[in-house]
């Protein structure tokens, strides 16, 4: 991609800074009142609103976070502005605008840098958020690029870590592992592609779980679901490094225990396909798997009857008081300490 001599290089250097962020930029519109003035001047503008405000920021590495051999540029930058919205989502917030900062190096043309913007162009389309500003510079080797997301919620709905009480549901969107999965499908090609570069992968069969990994959507639409079905989550957290490492931060932040139930973790039939394959056990995937941005929450039990049912939701276990600890309830019944890993006979000794 990146390698192809085909494609047309324009050098960076040509355009310099100035010309490059208006060329990657000039497109942008700003759709929200609380968007004053947003690229142009030396700082953006914002209204404050009657709102508050919620503001998150996350940098992503090359060779770190992500790996261009097998990331194209455009979902990564439609990745990197979700993995701040999922923060923004899981303070229960609406998201409405973000910055992008980028360091370079000069082995990125132009092209390559028109790509990501249209990743980063179509998330902020779909997802209603403004970009108003950001900061560009060079990097010795590499890429660095840093999203920060900014959103508005009501002060009695913003949904803090802390809220879990005991006999509240744990509640999970969408189904888990398959970002991690994918991420082993892609993986493994790569391995193959370095024998034998022109083998073709079939990838059809992964196609679910490899979107998982590329092209993960925050969960916009379940707090936009949570509120019209009146239903105000009592902790909320979203689910970026396994689902066993965030009910320990929920458990934890709110002074409660969990019982977590091992067959009422939502799994698709290609992530329990694909670790058949691979030799992996599909609930330690969903536990320590990472990178769903699925949202996790608690609901208080008389809840339970305005979200039973739904497809988007499933319920996983309920909080307990903190002296029972946090457990995997496993299909035969036994009672496993969950650690930030997944469970215990797994865990190694550095973490709690
Ligand atoms: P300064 O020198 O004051 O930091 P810049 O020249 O870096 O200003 O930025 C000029 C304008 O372009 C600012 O509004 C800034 O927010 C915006 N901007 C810079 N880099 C980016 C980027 N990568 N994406 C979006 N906006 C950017
Ligand atoms: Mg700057």
């Amino acid at each position: 991609m990146l390698e192809d001599k085909e494609q047309k290089r324009t050098s960076l250097e040509r355009l310099g800074e100035f010309g490059l962020i208006e060329h990657l930029t000039q497109n942008f519109e700003l759709n929200h009142a609380s968007s004053i003035k947003g690229i142009g001047d030396d700082a953006a503008v914002l209204d404050s609103t009657e709102y508050k405000t919620v503001l998150t920021t996350d940098l992503l590495v090359e060779g770190v976070h992500f790996d261009l051999s097998y990331m194209p540029l455009k979902h990564l930058g439609y990745k990197a502005v979700m993995v701040n919205l999922s923060d923004v989502y899981a303070m229960n917030a609406k998201a409405t605008q973000i910055t992008v900062s980028l360091a370079v190096s000069n082995r990125f043309p132009l092209e390559a840098l028109e790509e990501l913007y249209d990743g980063i162009a179509l998330a902020c389309k779909m997802y209603n958020v403004d970009l108003i500003g950001g900061d560009t510079t060079s990097s010795q080797k590499g890429m660095l690029i840093s999203v920060t997301a900014l959103g508005q919620v009501n002060e009695e709905q913003i949904s803090y870590r802390n809220g879990a009480r005991p006999n509240d549901l744990l509640v999970v969107s969408g189904d888990l592992g398959g970002a991690y999965m994918g991420l082993q499908v892609l993986e493994r090609e790569k391995e193959v592609y370095k024998v034998n570069p022109n083998s073709q992968p079939d990838l059809s069969p992964y196609s679910y779980i490899v979107e998982r990994q590329l092209k993960p959507e925050a969960r916009k639409d379940i707090v936009e679901l949570l509120a019209k079905l009146e239903v105000k989550p009592t902790s909320m957290i979203d689910i970026s490094d396994g689902l066993s490492s965030e009910i320990m931060h929920l458990s934890k932040s709110s002074g409660v225990g969990c019982n977590l139930f091992e067959d009422k973790i939502p799994l698709d039939p290609t992530v329990i396909s694909a670790c058949e394959e691979f030799k992996m056990d599909s609930t330690l995937v969903a536990l320590s798997g990472g990178e769903d941005y699925e949202l996790l929450f608690t609901v208080k039990q008389e809840d339970y009857e305005k979200i039973k049912g739904n497809p988007n939701l499933t319920v996983i276990g309920y909080m307990t008081e903190a002296n029972e600890g946090t457990h995997l309830v496993t299909r035969g019944n036994h009672k496993i300490p969950l650690t930030a890993q997944g469970w215990n006979s797994f865990s190694n000794s550095e973490e709690e």
